[in-house]
């Protein structure tokens, strides 16, 4: 099986390019941060305080996650309830960030995101792929550009889907999701010593679709 892992920080791009390529490669698209996100959602729900440790692994037995592909599009369920809609908010996001930052929720979703990967062709982005999950990805990419480029385009698709946000809120959402991101014990964001640096700063997405479709093509 082929394995592309691209992991990075919020932002960066990842998600819209690692759908597009999968859709040209004709492999699956697997987004984790969804499956963080569906977490902390549960727990926003139950009034769990998503950095409370103890109090967030006690949700876990009532949790089921489960992923289905519509129209060649991930959806996610949480206990059967499509939920790929409503954690797109930045206070699920910040919720995922906290939830994701537990060891016991990263095993809870690492044999998940494994079994994935023994039975199809895929493209699966987040944090810890190539670090973690993956280890022996065929392909491995960190996608990354400044702090200020990633607010930008956040605030574009924020704004592009009715919900109201401003550009500082959108950065200092986006340097504290870093900060817990990268600061974590718990398999911290951090670029795998094979993985290919790609910084998208200065490049347009149609850019950043090509470069990393070479890198990919030159490894599988
Ligand atoms: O990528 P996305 O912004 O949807 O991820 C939400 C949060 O889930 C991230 O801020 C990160 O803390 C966490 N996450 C993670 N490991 C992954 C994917 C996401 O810790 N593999």
């Amino acid at each position: 099986m082929i394995s592309v892992a691209i992991d990075g920080p919020s932002g960066a791009g990842k998600s819209s390019l690692a759908k597009r390529l999968a859709k040209e490669l004709g492999y699956l698209y697997v987004d984790t941060g969804a499956m963080y996100r569906a977490i902390g959602l549960y727990a926003l729900r139950a009034g769990a305080d998503p950095q409370d440790a103890a109090a967030v692994l006690a949700l876990l037995p009532g949790i089921r996650i489960e992923l289905a592909y519509v129209g060649g599009a991930q959806r996610v369920f949480l206990n059967g309830e499509d939920v790929s809609e409503a954690i797109r908010t930045e206070a699920v996001g910040m919720a995922a960030s906290g939830v994701s930052a537990h060891q016991g929720v990263r095993d809870f979703l690492l044999e998940l995101q494994r079994r994935l990967a023994r039975t199809h062709d895929l493209l699966m982005d987040g944090r810890d792929i190539g670090t973690v999950i993956l280890p022996n990805a065929t392909v491995k990419i960190f996608l990354t550009a400044s702090a200020e480029a990633r607010a930008a385009r956040r605030l574009a698709q924020l704004l592009q889907k009715g919900q109201t946000a401003d550009y500082d809120t959108v950065l200092a959402d986006i340097c504290r999701r870093d900060r817990q991101d990268t600061e974590r014990a718990a398999a911290p964001l951090r670029q795998a010593p094979d993985a290919v640096l790609v910084d998208t700063s200065e490049l347009d997405f149609e850019q950043s679709f090509q470069a990393l479709k070479a890198i990919i093509l030159a490894r599988v």
